[in-house]
């Protein structure tokens, strides 16, 4: 019978401890797909998809590692939503990372109605992309961290994140669900600036719903850097999703979501 011996558990745990190592490694690295078999990538029975979004300009894709997203960063948004901006701190959750709907610029890409909700929202945002990690990063280094900057959107099961707050519950199945992040692809900071200022609008069918300023942000892209990693260490690949303003509201099944950031094409969904 076979008997597992001390040096075959440290063995074990150390071939664990290097697939760890691998794993992170081919996560931040790796431009290749997951089915890849080189570099000491371990053998699995399956292979599970990473999620890549597709760099303006370039023949290389971002790997993203993790999402995150800011709540309540535009002080009208944070009022319709029944919280005091001048006294919440920010705070931030995570939708998975095959959240992501990756959207062509100049197509209508169809969006499926999710499973559970009766109140579907839009929430147009800028989101930050880095590739350079840390912890404790000072706001006037943050911005060093940026690659790439795209137009995002944090749909939301509105009801059910509504729901769940009321009862002190988490509000991951109000945020964090399958396609709830479509986004446009990233253009490189290097190439178009970092974002501080600019027009931000979302239109339904044609008519105007979300129209505010960057420059409106409680917590700007440094300073969400810069407290986010506080709370956690930062890699490559995480995606910061910097926060919706006024005037968030439904759709349903036929609609069209037009979104504009001053600076980055459109970005349009239709809901299916
Ligand atoms: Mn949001």
């Amino acid at each position: 019978m076979p008997e597992i011996k001390p040096t075959n558990r440290r063995t074990a745990l150390q071939s664990a401890a290097l697939m760890t190592v691998g794993a992170a490694i081919g996560t931040v690295t790796s431009g290749c797909a997951s089915t890849g078999t080189a570099g000491g990538t371990p053998k699995t029975p399956f292979t599970v998809p990473d999620t890549f979004v597709p760099i303006v300009g370039s023949d290389m894709m971002f790997p993203v590692r993790r999402i995150y997203c800011i709540g309540r960063n535009y002080r009208a948004h944070a009022i319709e939503m029944g919280s005091n901006p001048d006294r919440e701190p920010p705070f931030f959750f995570q939708k998975p990372t095959d959240a992501i709907q990756n959207c062509a610029p100049g197509s209508v890409v169809d969006h499926p109605y999710p499973s559970l909700t009766k109140n579907y929202h839009y929430e147009v945002e800028l989101v930050a992309a880095l590739n350079k990690g840390g912890r404790d990063i000072p706001v006037e280094k943050a911005l060093e961290h940026v690659y790439a900057y795209a137009l995002g959107l944090d749909m939301t099961r509105r009801d059910l994140q509504r729901a769940m707050g009321d009862e002190k519950k988490p509000w991951e199945i109000g945020k964090s669900f399958d396609r709830s992040a479509p986004i446009g692809p990233f253009h490189l900071a290097s190439a178009i600036g970092h974002f501080t200022k600019g027009g931000i609008w979302l239109k339904v069918n044609g008519a105007i719903k979300q129209n505010s300023d960057l420059n409106k942000m409680i917590w700007n892209v440094a300073e969400q850097i810069s407290k986010l990693s506080q709370a956690n260490e930062l890699f490559p690949g995480d995606i910061i999703y910097s926060g919706t303003p006024e005037n968030v509201g439904p759709v349903v099944r036929g609609d069209v979501i037009e979104c504009h950031i001053d600076g980055l094409p459109n970005l349009s969904v239709k809901i299916v």
